[in-house]
């Protein structure tokens, strides 16, 4: 075998199809957000990031530095081992105190990602629960899937957001046998919101576990930033509801809040819980800021909803394909892999516009993107540029129009 040639050809492939993922290298500036230094010589040096998913901004917040820079003062900058081994810091357990609050629940626990708590979690409930079933809506997170596949549990997929597929799929089944059901509240890609009560009344009525990643609608939803199952009065009908302290929290790491003994349940059996070293605990402190930030103030949410609804509002004036999303994503569709990514090179060597292109596999194939996603630090003007920009790009590809 020869190896080296294996992986030029593999990426040939990628290439070939417009996938090759190619990463912008920026450089954020704390306090100037959205704009970036973007280091290359093929764009312009300043840019405007339509991309980021620290959607409240809240990864400069002033609150936010200053716990950090605290907590790095006090406590250095690692944990020091696992949580089990000297991991365990007096910040981690104030922000497991907060994320349990933040959602009405018992309990809280820290991973090192969400990506983690996916993974983990879900790896554990399938595995250890005797002959589980899970099932896991189409559109689920590569992190939930990878989880489910890692438990070895049997797993059926139901149809995106249906809970008629789900209750058909669920009475086949032993009404004795252990289940999950995986889904999300606000997807990603599309911006559409599940259907949480019915999905609820569907788990009750054949005694499933609820299993809600809340990615993409913690810090942003509800009064206090719980997410969606908040905004909705939800929160005490699913079993687990996992987020991530990445996103509008800013910083990193990722969670699950349930009740004590669920959660216990996973601290004790979960190895990616188990034998990885703690977050550092000023990140722990950062997040915590941004959280107990968010619980008391809408500010930030209603500009950000704000600004989404303007950018919508102005690319369908323009007679841009954008999904107007009941969400803050704002896709635009392209429908294409390969000039999804020549409009996104001309969008920053052009115009200091700075959005990745979706493709497959993160989308399938016939329904690649540009995916904004606005901040309430976008100004009119930054809407008005970036408007602009895609409209002169769209003529010169010719791209498709709104339908
Ligand atoms: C980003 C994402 C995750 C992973 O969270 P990280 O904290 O970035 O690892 C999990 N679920 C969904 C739906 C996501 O989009």
């Amino acid at each position: 075998m020869d190896y080296r040639r294996y992986f030029q050809d593999s990426l040939a492939g990628l290439k070939a199809e417009g996938r090759y993922r190619i990463f912008a290298e920026l450089e954020r500036h704390a306090g100037d957000f959205p704009r970036a230094r973007h280091h290359g010589n093929y764009a312009p040096d300043d840019v405007v990031v339509w991309c980021s998913n620290d959607y409240l901004g809240m990864g400069q917040h002033p609150k936010v530095l200053q716990a950090v820079r605290d907590g790095l003062e006090r406590c250095g900058a690692g944990a020091g081992g696992t949580r089990n081994i000297s991991g365990t810091n007096h910040y981690h357990v104030l922000l497991e105190r907060s994320l349990a609050d933040l959602h009405d629940k018992e309990s809280a626990l820290l991973f090192t990602s969400g990506y983690v708590s996916n993974m983990a979690s879900l790896s554990t409930l399938g595995a250890r629960l005797p002959n589980c079933i899970v099932f896991s809506d189409a559109l689920n997170h590569a992190s939930m899937i990878e989880g489910i596949r890692h438990s070895r549990a049997e797993k059926q997929v139901f149809r995106h957001n249906d809970p008629e597929d789900l209750d058909r799929r669920l009475a086949e089944q032993p009404a004795d046998r252990p289940k999950v059901v995986a889904f999300e509240s606000v997807y990603s890609m599309d911006g559409d919101i599940a259907p949480i009560d019915e999905i609820c009344d569907v788990c009750e009525k054949h005694n499933a576990l609820s299993y809600l990643d809340e990615v993409h609608a913690v810090g942003m939803y509800g009064p206090r930033g719980g997410g969606i199952a908040e905004r909705d009065g939800l929160m005490h009908r699913l079993d687990i509801i996992e987020g991530t302290l990445a996103k509008a929290f800013g910083c990193i790491g990722g969670y699950i809040t349930g009740n004590a003994d669920l959660v216990d349940f996973i601290r004790s059996f979960s190895s990616g819980f188990i034998f990885t070293t703690a977050l550092p605990p000023h990140v722990a402190a950062g997040a915590l800021a941004s959280i107990e930030h968010l619980k008391q103030s809408s500010l930030e949410r209603e500009q950000h909803q704000d600004r989404a609804e303007t950018l919508k509002q102005r690319l369908q004036a323009a007679g841009l394909p954008v999904v107007l999303s009941e969400s803050h994503i704002v896709p635009v569709m392209v429908g294409d892999a390969a000039m999804c990514k020549q409009a996104s090179d001309e969008l920053l060597r052009e115009f200091g516009i700075y959005v990745q292109p979706i493709n497959y596999p993160t989308v399938p194939k016939g329904k690649e993107r540009l995916r904004f996603t606005p901040n309430p630090h976008h100004t009119d003007a930054d809407i008005d540029h970036l408007v602009d920009s895609l409209s002169t790009v769209w003529g010169r590809l010719g791209l498709q129009a709104a339908a």
